[in-house]
């Protein structure tokens, strides 16, 4: 049966301190195709040993010792003559640190390229991610290409399911999987094994059109074989959620035992003006809560008791059933969810359910939400935004969420996302926008905030309607958007211009703006961008320190490639998760009772 390698790209620099949370897709893909009688070889670049191969040590170590004395007068507000040097010596011994790092990547990749060529393999994936890992990835795909007429180099992930045909137009994949990747690949590894096309190249890509243009392949992009321009592409969206449980190999995985469970697909709302998820999946279809807890049960057999949902809106009504399973079962695990405020919060009723679906929802292991606000004006989110919610029912929802803390008797770390500056379409100040959100933080204290500048991503409203809303791109837009670097930490007036204006202000000025809010809330005390799964590490790891310390140390290694110290919190995460595991590995899936 053919065999197929799949590759997890990353960029040469870490982005955030999550970055090593075990790759699900790349394991759901393995334990289907396997299941199917095919062979699937995970390569893993996000691994710290790999990222450890690409870095240089010692330069690094010298940009985190220069960036931690820059922090350290900038605390003291002192030595600005010093820092002002000491920040130059930085950026100059940043670039050279990039360039070797890319030197050190482009050897890495082709050594993959060698291997893969001599492996005798018909097939090679590669998982593609945004931003400087779809270049590497693009650069791999023809690094293989140039040395084999005959492997068939298949892309996969968000980015070409976010750009379809652009993704297609400005790479050099020979084919790309969209959504869902287990059933179209499965077909086309049945086709290299298919014996009338001997696994001929250009034979199994003609059969791949005739079946595309046929309908009988779905979710598959190829180009056309006479004009290089046109893709052909048929998008279907999984109405059925059935999933195979991945397996790890944990022995040899420089990784953090976090596992991303699969609750649900899509979103109930699904539309969100700058949101592209309805894209994605037409609806939400949830899966079966008992199944989502055998699948956590048996991460737990695999020594892993730290979860992300990857929901996008495990809503309390549907996370209290789940919740309800665990307890049932008496498991003892950790995880994070992503949630939408709940309409109506307000009203009695639905305030007390809330309040009771989260209480379960804490007593079982959930430590912090991630809830996306986008805004305290209620014009901007009702227009703007179409988030179908008011900022009364984000107030009422967090405060349900602290009534269940205090209830479990847990505490719960709310992450509330703001995407700020935002168009206005001229019916509102920006100002006022900018005193609603600082208003509604005020009230709500959640644990952080996360503050995004607003990006009209290729198939959403926003890109649309671009003008209505007040955006000017430039023609390139969609295709820098691909390739562009962003990190969340890095403050935003570092991000490099991408060629977007909305209405008066420039990028620049949105970047200032932006950083100015979050600088705002800094100052109410509150912290800005630490996400849900942040939080969970630092629970996890015994991080002593406040949020804030655990974001400046992530970031230092961020900017340095010197990642020693979040090394240090994988290892503490990975004891943790796995102390946690084996604490549940006396109970039995079938029964849920624990073995005698
Ligand atoms: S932003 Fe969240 S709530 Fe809105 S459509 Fe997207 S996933 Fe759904």
């Amino acid at each position: 049966m053919a065999k197929i390698t799949i590759c997890n790209m990353i960029a040469t620099k870490r982005r955030s301190a999550s970055d090593l949370f075990l790759e699900n897709g790349i394991g759901i893909l393995k334990s289907h195709l396997e299941a199917r009688g095919h062979r699937v070889e995970p390569l893993d670049l996000a691994t710290s040993s790999f990222y450890k191969k690409i870095s240089p040590a010692l330069i690094s170590r010298l940009v985190r010792s220069i960036y931690e004395i820059i922090l350290w007068n900038k605390d003291g507000n002192k030595h600005q003559q010093s820092t002002k040097v000491l920040f130059g010596l930085a950026l100059m011994l940043q670039k050279l640190n990039t360039a070797i790092r890319k030197n050190l990547m482009r050897k890495q990749l082709a050594l993959i390229a060698d291997r893969i060529v001599n492996s005798g393999d018909k097939i090679f994936g590669i998982k593609v991610w945004y931003g400087e890992s779809f270049q590497w990835a693009d650069k791999l795909a023809q690094m293989i290409q140039k040395r084999s007429s005959s492997i068939l180099v298949i892309a996969g992930g968000y980015h070409p399911s976010l750009y379809e045909s652009d993704f297609m137009q400005h790479s050099h994949f020979d084919l790309a999987v969209t959504g869902e990747g287990e059933h179209p690949l499965e077909q086309i590894l049945n086709l290299i094994d298919d014996p009338s096309i001997h696994g001929h190249k250009e034979q199994l890509l003609q059969e791949i059109r005739q079946r595309i243009l046929e309908g009988r392949l779905t979710n598959t992009m190829v180009r056309d074989a006479r004009h290089d321009l046109k893709v052909l592409h048929t998008r279907v969206y999984p109405k059925i959620l059935e999933k195979a449980i991945p397996r790890f190999d944990l022995a040899q995985n420089n990784k953090m035992r976090v596992h991303i469970v699969v609750d649900s697909l899509g979103c109930a709302w699904g539309k969100c003006h700058f949101c592209v998820h309805s894209k994605f999946f037409s609806q939400m279809v949830p899966r079966d809560p008992v199944k989502i807890v055998d699948e956590i049960q048996t991460m737990t057999e695999q020594g892993i008791g730290l979860f992300r949902f990857s929901g996008s809106d495990t809503f309390p009504g549907f996370g209290v059933l789940i919740a309800k399973e665990i307890l049932r079962r008496r498991l003892d695990v950790r995880y994070t969810i992503g949630a939408r405020a709940t309409k109506n919060a307000a009203d009695p009723a639905i305030f007390e359910q809330t309040v009771s679906h989260y209480e379960q929802m804490i007593r079982s292991g959930m430590l912090s939400v991630f809830m996306g606000g986008e805004t305290g004006n209620d014009w901007v989110n009702e227009h703007v935004m179409n988030k179908g919610i008011t900022s009364e029912d984000i107030r009422w929802t967090i405060r349900a969420m602290r009534k269940a803390e205090q209830q479990a008797g847990q505490k719960l770390y709310i992450s509330l996302a703001f995407i700020y500056p935002t168009p206005t379409l001229g019916n509102v100040e920006l100002e006022q926008v900018f005193q609603d959100n600082l208003d509604l933080v005020r009230e709500t204290k959640p644990d952080s905030v996360m503050v995004t500048p607003p990006s009209p991503f290729k198939q959403s409203t926003w890109y649309k309607n671009r003008r209505k809303f007040g955006f000017v791109l430039n023609d390139t837009f969609v295709q820098d958007l691909m390739k562009y670097e962003y990190v969340l930490y890095k403050p935003v007036e570092l991000w490099p211009d991408i060629g977007i204006r909305l209405d008066h202000m420039d990028f620049k000025t949105m970047m200032i703006e932006c950083g100015r809010l979050r600088r705002a809330i800094e100052q109410e005390g509150i912290e800005t961008d630490v996400s849900d799964e942040h939080f969970l590490m630092l629970v996890a790891s015994g991080y002593s320190g406040k949020a804030n310390g655990f974001k400046r140390q992530s970031m230092l290694d961020i900017i340095s490639g010197d990642y020693r110290w979040s090394e240090t919190i994988e290892r503490q995460l990975n004891r943790f998760s796995k102390d946690l595991a084996k604490k549940n590995r006396m109970t039995s899936i079938r029964t849920g009772k624990p073995f005698q």
